[in-house]
């Protein structure tokens, strides 16, 4: 072991040298075929993917965004409806609103999850509010049954984000298929990663598949014949590829990253670090966040010590310069701020060694040690 190389945040090369002699032939089968957009690899990838899932539909776009967006517009959200969203996430939850001149109603997360609480929610509703956003953040399910529930009530449609959270399960379902749809992201750093950007929608409904299925490909239903204003958000046929090779290894990788999270939680326990709790179904820990008042200090001392560390995310979206106008007139935010101002994610991914977790290990009990 080499004490001072660094430890990186993410590391993709494990997964590469594990997958590249599988996918290579097949990369040669694809060129061949010159199956480049969608194609049989996409059709392949949807069936084993919806079956992983335990999806009825699966459809394949370009991003985790492009899905959000088009949920969306599936689920006939108009210019001027509103729709409920945790004000911490990532910013790829809210484009799909925007696009469509929808209003995000931004609410607050849970202290020991950072996923959307549905008392903040239930105080900013409204008769324009017409879905719901929960966002499985970190990999953690938010509270599915409370808010399917919740949704129901108050007629609202439920797009799950689970671009973090491919696997995880809440009541014995996979995230995704609780809602009305569920929109997936495989940018290479996700749980299940490209070789580039990917994403995915699933649902149940079989109007809302085949809009989306004309939706990504141009608004059309048959060739040339376009019913509607569509997009080109297909997936590639190379993505398709990785994919189907990678989902197979995606259970024991996510045993990998439960591990660690195992460790963490054993030698962390006795510091002043808030810990990740397991609150609404299993975790798959696409992401480690740790909180504590002394962020900022802990971070540098990381990277003092050759260890990479990240900030998910550092500024709430009520707070982000394109959603001001947006979030004027709505406030209120304690906890999305603290998890702002307090969350240091910790180096987690598939195949990290024991020697390089003990190396963060060590390093976060010396700081608390007062150095
Ligand atoms: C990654 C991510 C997205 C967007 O996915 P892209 O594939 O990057 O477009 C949306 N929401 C969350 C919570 C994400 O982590």
């Amino acid at each position: 072991m080499n004490a001072h190389a660094t430890v990186p945040f993410v590391d993709l090369s494990i997964q590469w040298n594990q997958i590249r002699a599988d996918v290579m032939p097949d990369v040669e089968r694809l060129f061949e075929a010159n199956a480049f957009c969608l194609g049989p690899w996409a059709t392949e990838f949807e069936k084993s993917i919806a079956d992983y899932l335990g999806a009825r539909h699966a459809v394949a776009v370009s991003s985790g965004s492009a899905a959000l967006h088009l949920a969306v517009i599936a689920a006939g959200i108009r210019r001027g409806d509103k729709v409920l969203v945790p004000a911490h996430t990532f910013i790829g939850t809210v484009w799909g609103l925007l696009y469509e001149g929808a209003i995000p109603i931004f609410c607050d997360v849970e202290a020991a999850t950072g996923t959307i609480d549905l008392a903040d929610a239930e105080r900013r509703l409204d008769d324009s509010v017409k879905a719901i956003i929960p966002v499985h953040l970190y990999g953690q399910p938010a509270d599915m049954t409370a808010t399917m529930a919740f949704a129901r009530r108050h007629n609202l449609t439920v797009i799950e984000d689970v671009a973090q959270a491919i696997g995880a399960r809440h009541g014995g379902r996979s995230l995704g298929t609780i809602g009305d749809l569920g929109c997936f992201s495989f940018y290479p750093g996700k749980n299940l990663g490209g070789a580039g950007e990917g994403g995915l929608i699933v649902t149940n409904d079989d109007e809302h598949a085949k809009a989306l299925r004309a939706l990504r490909d141009h608004g059309q239903s048959q060739r040339y014949l376009h019913e509607r204003i569509g997009y080109n958000y297909r997936m590639d046929g190379l993505q398709a590829l990785v994919l189907g090779h990678k989902l197979g290894h995606l259970d024991a990788w996510t045993d990998q990253r439960r591990a660690i999270a195992a460790r963490y939680k054993d030698t962390l326990a006795a510091t002043p670090l808030l810990l990740p709790e397991i609150v609404h179904g299993d975790h798959v820990y696409h992401l480690y966040v740790v909180r504590t008042e002394r962020r900022d200090a802990l971070k540098a001392y990381l990277d003092g010590h050759g260890i990479q560390t990240g900030l998910h995310y550092p500024i709430p979206l009520h707070r982000q310069p394109c959603l001001l106008e947006i979030a004027a007139g709505q406030s209120n935010f304690p906890v999305a701020e603290e998890f702002a101002s307090q969350g240091l994610s910790l180096p987690m991914f598939a195949g990290m060694r024991v020697d390089q977790q003990q190396r963060v290990i060590d390093a976060v009990l010396a700081f608390f040690d007062g150095e």
